[in-house]
């Protein structure tokens, strides 16, 4: 059996995968080693075929050991030991959900349902690192699938409405923390009116009590229009990354442009998109759902219609579900290759965990 290594196991994408794993009964394919930065010694999870202790994470002796390497640890983990393990001649698969392997040349950006047969090509060729894409990216590939295998997208321009534990862990607990605060405040003024109520929260969201350490914003009760860092073009690197990422995991022959505004919102689990896609040529609205509905077995056409679309198209509604919502297909005013849509997914089902379980399991194989 191969000894495949897990570090970032109890982190948001992490434990999700873990979640899946289980679920699966995953873990009888292989024998498992969880590692951590900050809890070595301790018990590990109990899962079939596992080490019963933690390992330090940062141990290249004991890394070095697997076969297979799944790291959701994030970017500053892998920067540091993913070159110093290969530097020392570790030939193991390496499984990164941090974007900082993504976009290099031996590494491919992993996404089962679109990009499966490019995955095992790349494997046959001797390929060793797989990584996750960015979530907003994948969830927008599976839900847009049928109309780019079918060559119709000319362009897409993407406004994203990103939940909190998109940011990990740390700061979905802090949105809670922040929303813990607003209703505090709102219980104790129970005689306010709705406007002496917006002032207190307008002082109390600006005040240096509450809650910021992690977005170092209020994201209760706000939208923060800015996701990772800047980019010398005035996008986000969450903005830069639609493009570059989804047109390497298409394989494009030239640039599908893909473009928009990414912001985080209050919303605890699912991030959202609305889409003005721009096609190729004309195409009946029928049609374009037809294509759209039938490209892989995870996206789900809902109806453009307010009950379907208020029931089905939310993140309350989509949370822990492995299908990937489309709906408010309708042809725009702006011209007849002009579509809109609004599209769903779990960031951390489909948009992380379950790309890096099926290649995964796709090694093991
Ligand atoms: P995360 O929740 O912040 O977890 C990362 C690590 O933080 C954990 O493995 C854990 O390491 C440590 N940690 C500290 N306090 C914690 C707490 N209260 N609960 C759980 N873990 C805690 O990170 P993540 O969101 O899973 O992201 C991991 C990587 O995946 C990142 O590179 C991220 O960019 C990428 N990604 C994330 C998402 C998403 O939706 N979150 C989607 C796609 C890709 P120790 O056990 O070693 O202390």
């Amino acid at each position: 059996m191969k000894r495949v290594g897990f570090i970032g196991w109890r982190g948001m994408v992490g434990s999700v995968l873990m979640e899946r794993m289980t679920e699966e009964n995953d873990f009888g394919q292989m024998e498992s080693f969880f590692f951590t930065t900050s809890q070595s010694g301790e018990p590990a999870p109990k899962v079939k075929n596992a080490f019963d202790k933690l390992l330090p994470a940062m141990d290249l002796k004991e890394l070095s050991k697997m076969d297979i390497l799944v790291s959701c640890q994030g970017g500053d983990y892998t920067s540091e030991i993913f070159p110093q393990l290969r530097g020392q001649g570790w030939t193991g698969v390496w499984i990164d959900a941090a974007s900082t392997l993504r976009m290099k040349d031996d590494s491919v950006i992993v996404l089962d349902p679109v990009n499966r047969t490019f995955i095992q090509d790349s494997m046959a060729r001797g390929v060793r690192n797989f990584v996750g894409g960015n979530c907003t990216v994948s969830l927008l590939l599976i839900a847009l699938h049928g109309l780019f295998k079918e060559n119709l997208v000319e362009w897409v321009s993407s406004m994203t409405y990103q939940a909190a534990s998109g940011a990990g862990a740390k700061n979905m607990i802090e949105l809670l923390d922040q929303m813990k605060s607003v209703g505090t405040t709102f219980a104790a003024h129970p005689a306010a009116s709705a406007l002496e109520l917006e002032k207190k929260m307008t002082t109390l969201m600006s005040s240096s009590e509450f809650p910021k350490a992690n977005f170092g914003h209020p994201l209760a009760l706000n939208v923060l229009p800015w996701i990772d860092s800047e980019m010398p073009s005035g996008q986000s690197k969450e903005e830069w990354k639609a493009q570059v990422e989804a047109n390497k995991i298409l394989q494009t022959k030239s640039i599908i442009p893909i473009d928009g505004t990414c912001v985080r919102v209050g919303a605890l689990r699912c991030h959202s998109q609305g889409l003005t896609i721009k096609l190729k040529k004309s195409a009946h609205l029928s049609t374009v759902e037809e294509i759209v509905a039938n490209a892989n077995p995870w996206v789900k056409l809902v109806a453009n219609n307010k009950a379907e679309t208020l029931k089905e198209l939310t993140p309350g509604a989509v949370s822990g579900k492995l299908s990937v919502p489309i709906g408010r297909l309708r042809p725009m005013t702006l011209g007849d290759t002009y579509f809109n849509a609004f599209t769903l997914g779990d960031q951390l089902l489909w948009g992380a965990a379950e790309p890096l379980r099926c290649v995964l399991l796709q090694v093991l194989s």
